[in-house]
């Protein structure tokens, strides 16, 4: 049994590169997590829309991560404040099964952000080889 429940299942994942379809959302994840939280390696995402959130997913490890739709694109959000929250949530951590506990965890974006680089993050119960 995987551990991408249904919702997830739905969404077309894709590296949009087009101008102005899309581009703008591949640009901002490569800058924000130009290596995978998860994994820990570079990675090409790509993602889908839902319901107003924006799901990444690393091809590596097949981990996603979603966020506002809002922090994305940069628009000025009508929700009240607590709804477009600076937060990733781990839908699902792939392949990466000692991060298992992590999943339908939300952590502000800039911890997330950290795990790429740091050995004792949030995911250092996961021992680590070199
Ligand atoms: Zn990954």
């Amino acid at each position: 049994m995987g551990d991408v429940s249904s919702h997830l299942s739905t969404i077309k994942f894709k590296r949009y590169k087009h101008l102005i379809y899309g581009g703008d959302v591949t640009r901002w994840v490569d800058r924000k997590f130009p290596a995978c939280p998860l994994c820990r390696k570079p990675s090409l995402w790509e993602w889908g829309n839902q319901n107003s959130r924006i799901y990444f997913r690393c091809p590596n490890c097949m981990g996603i991560i979603s966020v506002s739709g809002w922090i994305v694109r940069g628009w000025t959000s009508p929700l009240p404040y607590a709804m477009s929250r600076k937060v990733a949530k781990i839908e699902s951590v792939g392949n990466n099964s000692g991060l298992q506990n992590l999943v339908g965890q939300e952590y502000p974006i800039e911890d997330v952000q950290e795990w790429a680089s740091k050995e004792n993050g949030k995911q250092s119960d996961q021992k680590t080889t070199k």
